[in-house]
């Protein structure tokens, strides 16, 4: 699932091929896509020909701002794509949204399982983010949490580090494959109680957060080989190459050479690598 890394990665995409350029028309066939609001059969009227002022995120949301004040809020799910392509071109299968912008250049969102999502609202005065998002935690990469901050943050929290940062309320943008990168980086284990850090402990979670992501950021994010994840030209990322622990289990540490071992947590499966995280 596209995570903070993927979704900059995208942000970034769009802002340089599209800044300022007119939102011509628009239009939606997804059902399962647009299921917020507006129906899909007015997603297209619901939009009026404005320039696009700002492409910006809150954790893995990206919001599309025009100068009327009014915001597309895309969240790409498990497998759904913002892909950059002339007019002309063929849309691939389970395009379900299509955004056409001046200069013959079409935004297409396609998603084939059809977890992600698109709707429009506003931003008022306050501007990005809208409040349908005012539930999401601190963006680690927009937001300025020091780790004086970020360790007062974990002492009140007795869930484990895992499921901690996966929590979107907690923290915005972190998923399954950099909370794993994250915590074999600050030599953690998954299922430390957040309370239980000692000082220096939590500047190193904090500065593995920030690393991380900056790096793979840097390498324009993860692409599996069992996911979609692109950015806007189609391309893949480079930070899988990076992978210390996720996907690992069975192979050694790089670090000590143990056995890297997955486990159920969170809901989710998590490596870790047992002698180098504790
Ligand atoms: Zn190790």
């Amino acid at each position: 699932m596209p995570e903070l890394p993927e979704v900059e990665t995208v942000r970034r995409g769009l802002w340089a091929e599209l800044e300022g350029r007119r939102l011509m028309s628009a239009s939606a066939t997804g059902a399962r896509s647009v299921r917020r609001y507006p129906d899909p059969a007015s997603f297209g009227s619901s939009l009026r020909p404005a320039g696009l002022v700002g492409a910006r995120r809150r954790g893995k949301y990206l919001g599309l701002l025009l100068e009327d004040g009014t915001a597309v809020v895309v969240h790409l799910g498990m497998s759904g794509q913002l892909l950059l392509v002339p007019a002309e071109a063929q849309r691939p299968k389970h395009t379900h949204v299509v955004m056409s912008f001046e200069g013959g250049a079409d935004l297409l969102f396609v998603d084939p399982r059809t977890f992600g999502e698109v709707f429009i609202t506003r931003v008022g005065e306050g501007g990005w983010p809208p409040e349908e998002l005012a539930h999401l935690g601190f963006d680690p990469i927009e937001d300025e949490v020091g780790p004086a901050r970020f360790a007062k943050l974990l002492a009140s929290k007795r869930t484990q580090l895992k499921a901690l940062l996966l929590d979107q309320r907690f923290v915005a943008g972190i998923g399954n494959i950099y909370s794993d990168e994250i915590l074999f980086a600050a030599r953690l284990r998954y299922d430390r109680a957040a309370s239980s850090l000692s000082g220096a402990e939590a500047r190193r979670l904090h500065k593995a957060v920030m690393s991380i992501l900056t790096t793979a950021v840097e390498l324009r994010g993860s692409s599996l080989v069992d996911q979609q994840y692109r950015d806007v030209y189609g391309q893949v990322g480079e930070f899988q190459l990076r992978h210390r622990v996720y996907a690992r289990e069975g192979r050694s540490c790089e670090r000590c050479k143990d056995t890297i071992v997955r486990v159920r947590a969170a809901g989710r499966s998590s490596f870790f690598c047992p002698s180098c995280q504790a």
